[in-house]
């Protein structure tokens, strides 16, 4: 990919599929992102017109979540994180909302995709505290055998697990070699969760399921809500426990308009005892 295809972006990206709508960068876009192809805006406007109107919540909500679930681990004296399917870098990262309230935190970044590790390395160039992992969350010996998570992360010490609107892009057998990142963690540790669900949207969630299927890379796997407590199993679920992702302890001053199960995502945080 060509500077002059990406446009304004400040890193040159290799090897990518352009012609195909990927989920990072159909993210990308919708968050307001620049890093992002003409197939996945096609992508995106379908899905919002015809496939699920949702979207844009469901992107929010999610987004909303993750930072202040971030907020709740620094509560609780966390300072470390791994963040599988980080994304795009865009406002309001992991990193800076942990560094603006603890210097010293460490931020181990880790996605597949290509444009999402080139940006977020560009981003990260000068730092030390931070870093990404291009690795697929499927081979957790590669994330935690990888340089720069020996180099970043303390496993004596609790870190936060993010997985974070990435586990519907993993199917329940993959999901079972996952349990690695676990058996790693340190009492105090969290566990972070949100994924999407059919729940209560189950017309929404099959023509979503099929848009997939026909259009992107990735496919997409829902889960009920008890599926998603069985992924806290082995933690100690923190109130309110499994909740859509706009009712997981809000944020009075972030008011939104919308029924939570438009959220289309349930979410939770688990301690390790
Ligand atoms: N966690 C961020 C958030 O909640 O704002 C980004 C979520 S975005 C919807 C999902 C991300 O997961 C994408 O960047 C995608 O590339 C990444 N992803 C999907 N499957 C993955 C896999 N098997 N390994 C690593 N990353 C993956």
């Amino acid at each position: 990919v060509s500077q002059e295809r990406c446009g304004a972006w400040a890193v040159d990206v290799p090897d990518v599929d352009c012609a195909t709508p990927n989920a990072a960068r159909i993210y990308d876009y919708d968050l307001g992102g620049e890093h992002n192809f003409a197939a996945d805006r096609a992508a995106w406007e379908e899905i919002q017109r015809a496939v699920a109107p949702t979207g844009p919540f469901i992107a929010r909500a999610n987004r909303a979540f993750l930072q202040r679930a971030v907020r709740f681990c620094l509560d609780r004296g966390i300072d470390q994180f791994l963040d599988l399917g980080s994304g795009i870098p865009i406002v309001g990262d992991v990193h800076e909302i942990a560094q603006s309230r603890d210097p010293r935190a460490r931020v181990l970044y880790v996605d597949v995709e290509p444009v999402a590790v080139a940006h977020t390395r560009h981003l990260l160039e000068s730092d030390d505290g931070e870093g990404i992992v291009h690795a697929d969350v499927r081979d957790p010996d590669a994330v935690l055998g990888a340089a720069e998570t020996v180099r970043l992360l303390d496993f004596s010490r609790p870190v936060a697990l993010l997985t974070v609107a990435v586990l519907h892009y993993i199917t329940p057998q993959e999901q079972a070699g996952m349990h690695r990142y676990r058996d790693v963690l340190a009492p105090g540790s969290a566990v972070v969760i949100s994924t999407l669900t059919a729940d209560e949207r189950e017309e929404e969630a099959a023509r979503v399921e099929r848009f997939f299927a026909e259009n992107a890379a990735t496919q997409v796997t829902f889960r009920t809500r008890d599926e998603v407590r069985a992924l806290f199993d082995g933690t100690e679920l923190v109130p309110p426990g499994v909740v859509w992702t706009p009712q997981w302890r809000p944020d009075p001053a972030d008011p939104h308009g919308w029924e939570p199960h438009r959220a289309g995502c349930w979410a939770g945080v688990g301690l390790v005892r």
